[in-house]
């Protein structure tokens, strides 16, 4: 540029006439001027495009200043990028969190939520945004929760929108008057509490029983002991013994249900040959029905019943807990049948009895703890109704089902299935 001006004084000065000399000087500040004029046009049309769109070449001020203004643009353009990934980075954060999140203005409205905010509260981020909270969540306890103003404890809100949802809610102020909602499904924790409470009213009431009949016995005795014949002494000793039998066998089954629930090793891997165990097991079921039933076994071909990995002890518990309910459950003169069958996809073991059955209705609550159709049959049965949540636990530990099948009045079939892992063809069928 400065090139062209000297150019211009040279001519000028050349010149004879100073007509020549204006025209030239004036051609060359319009040429000048017309450069100026593209360069700017230029950077207006670069303003329209995209960020990031190369500005055009040139020379002089015009290529240091596009330089700089490139150089602004980049760095503007990154520090954008940088803030926009952090935001999309905070957000899917934000959504993938496992508790609900709620951003409420000072007026308590509705200013931002996440995924697990609008389950939990049946809120819609989009249609929802500015609109009271309350007006839509109108639980009364959240109402009062969040109006008191008192945020140290947090809120346990039973959901009215989904029953069965717990919500642990806490409100963290922040800003200027701001608040955020934090929500966590504690659904399950509730559950187990409730599970926690019935199970200490119904140990405490199991318990209660036999121990009022003994104290009973005992105050009699004690008050007349000797107006009783020693017959009588007797029997009422028989019955306080039969009612610490009872406690016993209680505290017994609780033990064993507390040491499978509460981290017991994985059971052994013993190899348990089927057919000793179930020939066993039948021979107790016998004992214990004394005649009243006939009890069969029958476990196809002997020879391929083969063994079943695992502990003895908590298969033989389990087993043997079926077979004694069949007995139990069946009236006098039954048939109760024992039965094992192995194929390529596992194995079963069943007890098939022709008792009193079951009404479906109780079928998927048996395995709870306690949990008994007929009270009064099971304890006249010495039953602690903690039986088919021992089964239930042992075969778990097992990676095997039990599977309940009964009809009232015609009898029950109560199997436990076996994945292929656990079974293996024993000694003398691996032999043939
Ligand atoms: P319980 O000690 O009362 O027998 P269980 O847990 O072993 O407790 O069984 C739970 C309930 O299931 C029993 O109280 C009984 O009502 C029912 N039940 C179990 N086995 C049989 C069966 N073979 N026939 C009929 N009812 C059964």
């Amino acid at each position: 540029m400065i090139g062209l001006l000297a150019l211009v004084a040279i001519a000028m000065a050349l010149a004879d006439d100073e007509v020549t000399g204006l025209v030239v000087f004036s051609g060359g500040l319009l040429i000048l001027f017309g450069y100026h004029l593209r360069k700017l046009e230029r950077l207006a049309q670069w303003t329209l495009e995209p960020v990031g769109a190369p500005l055009p070449s040139a020379m002089g001020i015009w290529r240091r200043a596009f330089r700089e203004l490139e150089r602004r643009s980049r760095e503007a353009h990154e520090a954008r990028e940088r803030l926009t990934s952090a935001l999309d980075r905070f957000h899917d954060a934000s959504h993938a969190m496992p508790d609900g999140v709620l951003y409420l203005s000072g007026s308590d409205r509705i200013e931002w939520l996440n995924r697990k905010a609008e389950q939990h509260f049946g809120l819609h981020a989009m249609r929802d945004q500015g609109l009271q909270v309350t007006t839509i969540v109108r639980e009364p306890e959240f109402v009062r929760f969040l109006q008191a103003g008192d945020y140290r404890d947090a809120l346990v809100l039973n959901s009215s929108r989904h029953p069965g949802l717990t919500l642990l809610v806490q409100v963290v102020p922040f800003g200027e008057g701001q608040k955020m909602v934090v929500s966590r499904d504690v659904s399950q924790l509730e559950k187990l509490e409730t599970m926690r409470r019935d199970f200490i009213a119904n140990v405490s009431h199991e318990l209660r029983t036999p121990l009022t009949v003994v104290s009973g016995f005992l105050e009699t005795l004690i008050d007349g002991f000797d107006d009783f014949e020693r017959e009588d002494v007797q029997h009422f000793l028989q019955l306080a013994l039969d009612q610490s039998l009872r406690m016993q066998a209680l505290i017994g089954d609780l033990l064993t249900l507390s040491a499978l629930e509460t981290g017991a090793p994985a059971p052994a891997e013993e190899r348990v040959p089927v057919a000793v165990l179930l020939h066993s097991i039948a021979h107790d079921a016998r004992v214990l029905s004394n005649g009243r039933h006939e009890i069969a076994v029958d476990l196809g071909d002997e020879d391929e019943c083969g063994i079943l990995l695992g502990s003895e002890k908590e298969l033989r518990s389990a087993f043997a807990n079926l077979a004694n309910n069949a007995v139990r459950y069946t009236p006098d003169g039954g048939r109760i049948c024992l039965s094992w069958r192995r194929g390529p996809g596992g194995g079963e073991f069943s007890v098939q009895d022709n008792g009193i059955g079951i009404d479906p209705v109780h079928i998927p609550r048996l395995t709870e703890r306690f949990y008994r159709v007929d009270r009064g049959r099971s304890r006249e049965t010495g039953g602690t109704g903690l039986g088919l949540a021992i089964v239930k636990h042992i075969l778990s530990r097992h990676h095997a089902e039990l599977r309940i099948e009964s009809e009232p009045g015609k009898g029950s079939r109560f199997s436990a299935v076996f994945p292929a892992s656990r079974v293996r063809a024993g000694i003398r069928s691996a032999r043939s």
